[in-house]
């Protein structure tokens, strides 16, 4: 919650510094296509307390100076922005390949500047002190990960990948939420392991590999460098799937809007 600011040292460029009263783990403009006409969202309660509704969420005070806030919101814009420009048709894909589970679907949009922003959103979930996000712990990657994004390493493919995957072709409720990521997920990586984290996004899916060597098959990886978008389309059962296991206690039911 929101508290008085103070000098502290913030948790991204290690400095001293006045740390702002409120920086979104989830920045604000990713929770703009929850909300309805009086600009209010409903958080569902893992406890099923009901909650009223609210307009802004997912934020946490005394974590970061206003210089390293404003950095990361540069390219939330952009990422938000292409999200949005996704939902609603306003984006013509460059091309799809088929593949067995459905296809892949390309867009030309800046790679690096996506992937920043989503990497700067799985470390701030890790960093954070939320119960929301009790989940995410990067334990000694989190450090690898900072430093990762304080350079050009995050632009390496073997670092931190992502996946990108849509819901839209889904009519169920559950394809418009947004929800943090509730476990991890291990993957086999090539030779080795590393931890999967998802998050749901109105639409969209996103899938953090928390590793800093990846050597499994970057095929299907969302975000790579002087490379489109790849989305990842998979047929309606296995989607369907996907999301009953990610938000198991809430019942199918075509979307409401
Ligand atoms: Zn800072």
């Amino acid at each position: 919650m929101a508290t008085k600011a103070f000098v502290n040292l913030c948790k991204f460029c290690d400095k001293e510094k006045l740390l702002i009263e409120k920086s979104h783990i989830i920045p604000k403009c990713f929770q703009k296509p929850l909300k309805n006409e009086k600009n209010e969202m409903t958080v569902i309660d893992p406890e099923r307390r009901k909650r009223p509704p609210v307009q802004d969420f997912f934020f946490e005070g005394n974590i970061l100076c206003r210089e390293c806030d404003n950095m990361f919101g540069k390219d939330e814009d952009y990422t938000a922005s292409f999200f949005n420009k996704y939902r609603n048709d306003s984006i013509i894909p460059i091309g799809e390949t088929p593949n067995l589970f459905g296809k892949f679907i390309f867009y030309n949009v800046d790679t690096m500047r996506i992937k920043k922003c989503l990497l700067s959103i799985l470390w701030r979930m890790s960093i954070s002190n939320r119960t929301e996000f009790k989940h995410i712990n990067l334990g000694k990657l989190e450090l690898k990960l900072k430093n990762g994004l304080k350079t050009d390493e995050f632009t390496k493919e073997t670092f931190f990948p992502v996946q990108v995957g849509t819901t839209k072709h889904i009519d169920d409720i559950k394809a418009r939420f947004l929800k943090v990521p509730n476990k991890s997920i291990k993957l086999k990586t090539g030779s080795s392991y590393a931890f999967g984290h998802a998050m749901l996004l109105p639409d969209i899916v996103i899938l953090f590999y928390a590793t800093s060597f990846f050597t499994g098959d970057t095929t299907s990886l969302g975000l790579k460098k002087n490379q489109p978008l790849l989305l990842n389309y998979t047929n309606q059962k296995m989607t369907m799937n996907f999301l009953r296991g990610i938000i198991k206690d809430i019942k199918d039911a075509p979307r409401s809007f």
